[in-house]
């Protein structure tokens, strides 16, 4: 039997879904030369300066008062040199979209790898811990297995959970223990919730079973990664980019495509909407969207994910490129600011899921209080070094509903063809929607280019 590899089996699934509408234009008779893009996150910049480039009239509408979407970059007042990240943090040396975008714009990556320590039940175990004998081996057979795989296995695996899955291939209670807190911090809530076809195809290629296996976790642009969003905007004509414009609806009459602002009407050839599908249920759709698009819109989660920057009088922590897994409620620790002057540094936790929901519960000053507790057990110096924190709640932002999307058991083969397909004049791109990137800053510029694409023809 001829094997297709997942990719394959996806564009193939997904060709099928959604013929090909753009189609249209080659017989229009005026070619299309204007766009409107919902959202000025890294999704609709990178389809924004596409169309840029090759002459397009472009308007991006932005809800938020600032661009970047979910990436934000964040200065402490009483540390301006320091600059950590409040959304999207790592760039991985295979994430090919990104990459070229940062040397188109001539953006400067430094790396961002961290070594990983384990605190579990209140003990401290340096970089060099394993995985159980019965979970390596079971996960060399699985990856190697995994390239044969056809159709009917990826359908299989799409219904597993990942936590089964890993079970059922050997890992043992205290693997899973620690593979929990190390993959939900991948996933954006537990690997309970996620598709084992989605992490199988995330993991399999990568050295899973070594604690510092860097994973995609590999640079970051120095001076922030906004910088990389502000890149972009300097190259787009003046104007382009409106902020505070919510775009409450999206019409489409006589071959052309309205979306209604609050600040007015704005009127193209084509609609690229790069905003997540978790606010698509709060747009008007006319002609409405197909229920079964709208049920999944409604239906694709995004994960529950809390960061809180730890600001500190001196780097207590014992290396530059510190980072930790715990059960605490913190949950994960790196030093984000390593590489930067000092003394002062930055540890970023990194909570997810439930322990998100419990810190975003907390005010600032109970959050500094559970992060010094935590953060005891590295070092007694954290009582005194903690100087202030700043956090943000993703599962709280208005205009995501969390982190990333979160694809459950079942939903890869079913909503991700759905909410890609264009419905009339407007195509759909982001983050949640890429086939090799998802959940990254690179599937977010990937889908933005190959939407500007789509429509260029
Ligand atoms: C805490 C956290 C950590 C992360 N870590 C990493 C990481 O280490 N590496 C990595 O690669 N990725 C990471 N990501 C993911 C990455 O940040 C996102 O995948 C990527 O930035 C998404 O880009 P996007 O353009 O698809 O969506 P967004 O950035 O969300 O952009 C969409 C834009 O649409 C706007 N919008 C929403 N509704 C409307 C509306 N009605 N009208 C107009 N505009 C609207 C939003 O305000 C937003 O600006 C992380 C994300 C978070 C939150």
């Amino acid at each position: 039997m001829q094997t297709l590899n997942r990719r394959e089996f996806l564009r193939a699934a997904m060709l099928a879904g959604c013929g090909w509408p753009f189609a249209r234009y080659l017989h229009a008779a005026r070619p299309p030369s204007s766009c409107v893009v919902v959202g000025a996150g890294l999704s609709g910049l990178a389809a924004a300066h596409h169309l840029a480039k090759r002459g397009w009239k472009v308007t991006v509408l932005e809800a938020r008062d600032r661009p970047g979407g979910r990436v934000s970059s964040y200065r402490f007042k009483q540390a301006p040199e320091l600059v950590c990240e409040m959304g999207g943090e790592w760039i991985g040396k295979d994430q090919h979209h990104i990459l070229d975008l940062c040397t188109e714009m001539n953006v400067t990556l430094e790396p961002h790898a961290f070594r990983l320590w384990l605190l579990l039940s209140g003990q401290l175990k340096s970089p060099g811990w394993q995985f159980s004998e019965p979970a390596r081996t079971g996960w060399k057979k699985f990856a190697a297995a995994y390239k044969h795989y056809g159709p009917q296995e990826f359908r299989r695996l799409d219904n597993y959970d990942w936590y089964a899955w890993l079970r059922k291939i050997g890992f043992t209670e205290d693997d899973l223990r620690i593979r929990e807190i190390i993959d939900s911090t991948d996933i954006g809530e537990s690997m309970r919730d996620a598709s084992a076809l989605v992490e199988a195809e995330s993991y399999a290629g990568s050295d899973y079973m070594n604690p510092d296996d860097t994973d995609e976790m590999d640079y970051h642009v120095k001076g922030g990664n906004s910088r990389l969003v502000d890149a972009v905007i300097a190259r787009l004509p003046a104007g382009t980019v409106r902020l505070n414009s919510p775009v409450t609806g999206i019409f489409e009459r006589s071959g052309m495509v309205t979306m209604a602002t609050a600040q007015g009407k704005f009127t193209a050839d084509a609609c690229i909407f790069a905003a997540p599908s978790s606010v698509i249920p709060s747009i008007h759709f006319d002609p409405p969207l197909p229920p079964a698009k709208l049920e999944a819109a409604e239906q694709l989660e995004y994960g529950r994910i809390m960061k809180t920057q730890v600001l500190c009088s001196k780097r207590f922590w014992p290396a530059e490129n510190f980072a930790l897994m715990s059960d605490e409620t913190s949950h994960e620790y790196f030093h984000t600011t390593q590489g930067q002057a000092g003394p002062m540094g930055i540890l970023c936790s990194y909570a997810i899921g439930d322990k998100a929901d419990v810190l975003a519960a907390e005010d600032e000053a109970g959050r500094r209080e559970q992060m010094v507790r935590d953060l005891l057990a590295i070092s007694p110096d954290a009582a005194n070094a903690v100087v202030t924190t700043h956090s943000k709640a993703w599962q709280n932002d208005p205009w995501v509903h969390g982190a990333y999307a979160v694809y459950h058991p079942g939903q890869w083969l079913t909503l991700r063809p759905l909410l890609q397909r264009p419905h009339g004049k407007v195509l759909f791109a982001g983050e949640h929607l890429s086939e090799d990137s998802q959940g990254f800053m690179d599937g977010a510029v990937g889908t933005g280019v190959a939407a500007a694409k789509a429509l260029l023809g």
